[in-house]
């Protein structure tokens, strides 16, 4: 079985098509890439041969490397990752050469790319060694180089022909925020040569190779007298490029992804020597990020084990639960976000409220997101007007019949919750799920109104619901498993990205999130600077410092949760000294940012412009801890609560621990989330660290049992618990 065909038609044009039989999109295999190169030397030694297009047997031309083959090259370590890297380069530039002679660059054959729809990372770096890219006009294809969101970067030739065709500048949001582009706008930003009707793809391809000189096959690079495109590192305009992008690249990623640190070396030292000398320094810089651990807990978390999770790795065994028809309680600022995603993905809703005006005004919020979608060229008119079209906004439960799945998002009030179960149950057949977005009642009291407490279980969704893409699922003590395969089902035809815990007080997102807040508190209380805790916590990754998340939630909401908090543990209750600086910034009615007013300070317009000054007042300073104690308090105090959270069987996979934490609330990425962080620190050393802390601050810095032991052990969290052993 090969990946690519080979196919000469009558004219001595010879097609290459890629096609991956046991896949749906095609990825590059070790294989695969060894097939094209022998495939490219038969077409460059057939005197029959005029040139060749590399084309794809699917609708889409590639989705990038096959992450696999990364895990393999890192296990032969760097001089492996390197040797094979240069072994890539060495195929591509024979393609880009194609036969010519390396002094006159005359007599090569043209070499054409053909894509269909969709080329991503090496489906654009091949491309990119091609002599021309041709890509069909298909808006809904996606070219670009996303090496970047996964912690590596484009290490096939990617970075430095990228770079050298279009400008580091111009090239900076393709490589640096790995941009996506549809075809017309690859075409407009240079980053591919043409757009062609789809039913033309393969004629004009073959019109341009039948029709190419050998001045079309010099690259710009090998030409006498190349310019950087916006100049090189030491010419006045492209000095200023560097400086710039130098100081935007740490000011975005603070310092903490090396592979963003790596790229820009490649590029500015790349830009300084010949082109074959710039793909060894590449070669070099991408071995080097390989080699951190941050890439393989990036690659693990955000690609590998988030696909799994998104593909039903926790799926119990039980038949299709595909949702049909979907009812949602409480038209409000979740249940409509609800609405919207699942109508958007093509599923009837029934969107409840107590009153009429409340339901239409939750389904205008999907107009309004239509709206802004059209606005951005990103929906049609008649999408839009499909989606709304499966909306139905009423007050009456009759409605509901026939829906198979009912979440509820009413006021978080249990009493109000357990009146609508019993409307719902009443009014629904008997096979409907039930779930509830509640995001602090337990699911195993709230089934209790339900007659069906097997069928009753949490869909927690995150706030603003069509942009946050994590989903928690909750078992109640009696939730059945066909109540968790229709939960996984639904957030799977919603395209978001599911965990499925155990039933626990904030589940588990919320309980590692609130010591973080209240660790920044804490701090603050105890006189720490404002700038440092905050500016401690983006220095280690995390997206908003634990001041500003507070903000951005609310101080009120803050107020009630360490009230109900206080009500449910009692004499327990460990929270007081963070209780002092929250009380106290409601009796200031500084509720946050939704009353302009916080712990930071904001314009009319609602724009933050700093800390607020009255803190210094309210919290004298004390002299400051060092950054790492800092750090290490904001990190550990949501790091401790995660391995609880495993420890109590709250989480049941450490891979939805460490998926749900950088999508649920941005634990600094980079480490590829708690466990992935603890591992990459050792056991014994968090270890040492919590001990410290637990010292200086407190029991609740006090390592966990299964921590202790996996350091005397000197066990690592994947080693122990890994489900995927391959990932
Ligand atoms: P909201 O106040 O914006 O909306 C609640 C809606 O429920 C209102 O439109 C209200 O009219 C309606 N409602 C109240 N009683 C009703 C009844 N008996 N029958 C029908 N409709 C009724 O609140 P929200 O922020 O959308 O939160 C809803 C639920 O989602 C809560 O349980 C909350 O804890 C949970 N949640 C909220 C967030 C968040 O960030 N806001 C995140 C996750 C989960």
């Amino acid at each position: 079985m090969t990946d690519f065909t080979y196919a000469m038609d009558a004219d001595g044009v010879v097609t290459l098509s890629w096609d991956v039989v046991s896949k749906s999109m095609n990825v590059m295999s070790t294989a695969s890439f060894l097939q094209l190169s022998q495939m490219v030397d038969r077409a460059l030694a057939d005197p029959e041969a005029r040139g060749i297009i590399i084309t794809s047997g699917k609708k889409d031309f590639a989705g990038g490397m096959d992450l696999n083959v990364i895990a393999e090259m890192r296990a032969g370590g760097a001089k492996a990752i390197f040797d094979g890297v240069m072994g890539m380069h060495g195929v591509l530039r024979k393609i880009e050469r194609a036969g010519m002679d390396p002094k006159t660059l005359k007599g090569g054959k043209p070499i054409v790319a053909a894509l269909p729809g969709t080329a991503l990372g090496i489906g654009l770096e091949l491309p990119l060694a091609c002599h021309r890219i041709i890509a069909a006009d298909n808006p809904r294809a996606k070219i670009g180089l996303p090496e970047i969101m996964v912690g590596i970067f484009p290490g096939a030739g990617g970075t430095t022909r990228l770079a050298r065709k279009l400008g580091a500048m111009m090239a900076a949001p393709y490589l640096l925020e790995g941009k996506l582009s549809d075809p017309k706008a690859a075409r407009a930003a240079g980053l591919i040569d043409e757009v062609v009707a789809p039913e033309d793809l393969l004629t004009r391809a073959k019109a341009w190779v039948l029709a190419a000189t050998d001045a079309d096959l010099v690259k710009p690079w090998d030409a006498k007298g190349y310019k950087m495109p916006g100049g090189a590192p030491y010419h006045p305009a492209g000095f200023m490029t560097f400086v710039g992008a130098s100081a935007m690249v740490l000011g975005k990623t603070m310092g903490v992804y090396p592979a963003a640190r790596a790229l820009l070396a490649a590029v500015y030292e790349g830009a300084l020597v010949p082109f074959d000398t710039a793909l060894k320094i590449e070669a070099r810089q991408f071995t080097s990020v390989l080699m951190n651990p941050s890439s393989s807990a990036m690659i693990r978390s955000l690609f590998i084990n988030k696909e799994a999770l998104e593909k039903g790795a926790n799926r119990p065994a039980v038949t299709d639960q595909t949702v049909q028809k979907l009812g949602v309680i409480g038209a409000g600022m979740m249940g409509a976000g609800i609405a919207y995603v699942a109508a958007n993905a093509g599923i009837s809703v029934v969107l409840i409220d107590a009153d009429q005006t409340a339901a239409d005004r939750g389904r205008a919020h999907s107009e309004t997101l239509l709206d802004k979608g059209i606005a951005r060229r990103k929906v049609t008119p008649e999408k839009k007007a499909e989606v709304l079209a499966r909306i139905t906004a009423t007050t009456d439960y009759a409605a509901l019949a026939g829906c198979d799945l009912i979440i509820e998002a009413v006021f978080e009030d249990p009493k109000i919750k357990a009146e609508v179960t019993a409307r719902v149950e009443a009014a629904v057949g008997p096979d409907c799920i039930y779930a509830s977005n509640t995001s602090t009642l337990p699911i195993s009291m709230l089934a209790k109104a339900s007659q069906r407490p097997d069928q009753f279980i949490g869909i927690h969704f995150f706030s603003p619901v069509d942009k946050m893409n994590l989903v928690e699922i909750i078992k109640g003590a009696q939730t059945g498993d066909r109540a968790v395969a229709k939960a996984l089902d639904f957030v799977r035809a919603i395209r978001k990205t599911p965990i499925v815990v155990n039933d626990a007080r904030f589940f588990y997102a919320n309980r590692c999130i609130i010591p973080y807040l209240n660790e920044g508190m804490r701090m603050l209380a105890e006189g720490v600077e404002p700038a440092l805790i905050e500016n401690a916590a983006k220095l280690v990754g995390m997206p908003l410092g634990p001041l500003q998340l507070v903000d951005e939630t609310s101080i009120d909401l803050g107020v009630k949760i360490a009230k109900a908090t206080r009500a449910a543990m009692g004499e327990a209750y460990p929270d007081s000294a963070v209780d002092a600086v929250l009380f106290w910034m409601a009796d200031q009615g500084r509720l946050g940012k939704k009353s302009n007013a916080g712990f930071y300070a904001y314009d009319a317009s609602g724009k933050r412009e700093g800390l607020w000054q009255g803190l210094a007042a309210q919290f004298p300073h004390r002299p400051d801890p060092d950054l790492a104690t800092v750090q290490h308090r904001l990190l550990m105090a949501q790091v401790l609560e995660a391995v609880r959270a495993l420890e109590d069987g709250v989480l049941t996979d450490i891979r939805e621990g460490d998926v749900g934490a950088i999508l649920g609330w941005g634990f600094a990425p980079w480490s590829g989330g708690p466990f992935s962080w603890l591992d990459i620190l050792g056991a014994a050393r968090a270890v040492e660290i919590c001990d410290g802390l637990t010292n200086s601050f407190g029991p609740r810095f006090t390592p966990p049992k299964l921590l202790r032991d996996m350091a005397a052990s000197g066990e690592s969290f994947y080693s122990r618990f890994a489900k995927d052993k391959a990932a």
